[in-house]
């Protein structure tokens, strides 16, 4: 009997699950799946709880409910992977083998690897809203804060969902004024980038989103440490920002088990062919998600085109064929922008976000770099159908690579 592992059963790690174990035959190949926590999280719902619009209850689920019957289920730690000897060694002890892996082991926040920033005024007056308990501490303190200065200050890219802290900051924004509130609040986005967001034509409409909202933007600040006494973060380059309340979205990194493995670059994650999604070093090492180390976005949305790219060339390398299918680094977000309205942004390696219409060319009903309700309405059904299709491997009418039919061509837009 062959052995498949699946390290990290979150987004991606399910969905692979869900894809092979009704393309494997079980008389041939074992599926097994680890993962240290049995609770699910859908993460985009994390951004809604700080605001009350989510309950914890509205985000997760037990991660059982989404596993075949046929796979092998352990719920542990992983100590470490051992890719000569093909082993992952559990907490406790017991080595598993494998003839294919598939690293699906995520990313995580890590305010510790930021000088101050886990002292004194640790979710007391600085929140992160990238886990549960960041964000519902946040949403205590939100609603009964009165106003001052709110700082959102991203540490280092990359981060996952890189739109995240530009759609927490149009929420807040929206919150405050419904609140009555909005004029006691000074709102400043710090980023390490030279404008609101990473790629230019977006960068430019975010960037005016922020502006109209009266939002302060601070750019090429790379954060050195956190000053509890005078409530303050400081720069690399010694610039300072004054905070009542620091709304951090800390350095984003992979799991230790990846360090311990040895495995990964200075921030955990694995180098992974970008195109193949092949580890560099192992053949029969595939990587998906979050711990890649691609110039793609750290997006549910990427890890699943990635799935199918990863299907396909894993089927290709258990029957020993050349690995065909390439991924284009592909990625679709929809922004939430406040007031009932988003965004929708559709791009890959080297397509940068352009205004049109999607999925259907000229009649959407989603519109592109573009604020409308339809995106907010889409944005708030993406849970649905994250639940009920995408986990389950099921197919969603959506290409796995980027399509240019529907947009608006860079030549074409008005400086
Ligand atoms: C606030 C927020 C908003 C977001 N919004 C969006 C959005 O609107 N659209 C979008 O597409 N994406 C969004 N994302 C990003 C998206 O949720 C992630 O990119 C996606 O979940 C990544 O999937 P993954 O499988 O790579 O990692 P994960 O889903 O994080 O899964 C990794 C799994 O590995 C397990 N694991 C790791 N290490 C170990 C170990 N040593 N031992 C055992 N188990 C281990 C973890 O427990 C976890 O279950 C958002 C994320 C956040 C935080």
């Amino acid at each position: 009997m062959k052995q498949l592992l699946i390290l990290g059963a979150g987004t991606a790690g399910t969905m692979m699950l869900n894809k092979l174990s009704r393309a494997l035959d079980p008389k041939d190949w074992q599926l097994t799946i680890i993962d240290k926590d049995p609770n699910h999280i859908y993460q985009p719902g994390l951004l809604f709880i700080p605001f009350g619009m989510y309950s914890v209850d509205d985000i997760i689920k037990p991660k059982s409910d989404f596993f075949p019957g046929k796979a092998k289920v352990i719920f542990s730690e992983m100590k470490v992977i051992k890719p000569v000897k093909q082993q992952v060694e559990l907490e406790n002890g017991d080595i598993l083998h494998y003839d294919f892996l598939i690293l699906a082991t995520g990313s995580e926040i890590r305010p510790d690897e930021i000088e101050g920033m886990t002292e004194d005024l640790w979710r007391k007056s600085i929140f992160d809203f990238y886990t549960i308990e960041g964000a519902v501490a946040l949403q205590n303190y939100l609603d009964k804060w009165e106003g001052g200065k709110m700082v959102i200050n991203i540490a280092e890219m990359p981060i996952k969902c890189p739109v995240a802290p530009l759609e927490f900051t149009f929420l807040a924004d929206d919150y405050f004024r419904k609140k009555g509130i909005r004029e006691k609040v000074e709102i400043s986005f710090v980023t390490p980038l030279d404008a609101a967001f990473t790629k230019p034509i977006a960068a430019r409409e975010l960037g005016g989103f922020l502006k109209n909202r009266g939002v302060k933007v601070v750019t090429d600040f790379n954060i050195g440490r956190v000053d509890n006494e005078e409530k303050k973060i400081v720069s690399w380059d010694e610039r300072e920002v004054d905070f009542d309340l620091l709304v951090t979205i800390p350095t984003n990194m992979g799991n230790d088990v990846i360090k311990r493995s040895g495995m990964g670059d200075e921030l955990n994650f694995v180098p992974t062919d970008k195109h193949t999604l092949q580890s560099k070093e192992w053949p029969n090492i595939f990587v998906i998600g979050d711990a890649t180390d691609l110039p793609s976005s750290k997006a549910g949305s990427v890890a699943h085109f990635e799935s199918e790219i990863l299907f396909e060339n894993l089927m290709a390398a258990i029957n020993g064929e050349e690995l065909s299918a390439s991924f284009d680094g592909h990625a679709n977000c929809f922004i939430e922008s406040g007031d009932g309205k988003g965004l929708l942004i559709d791009f890959n390696y080297d397509t940068e976000p352009l205004p049109g219409k999607f999925p259907i060319p000229k009649v959407g009903p989603f519109s592109l770099l573009k604020e409308t309700r339809m995106n907010h309405l889409g944005k708030l059904g993406f849970k649905w159908v994250y639940w009920n299709l995408l986990l389950k491997g099921k197919d969603l009418p959506m290409e796995s690579s980027m399509s240019m039919a529907g947009k608006v061509f860079p030549e074409e837009i008005p400086a």
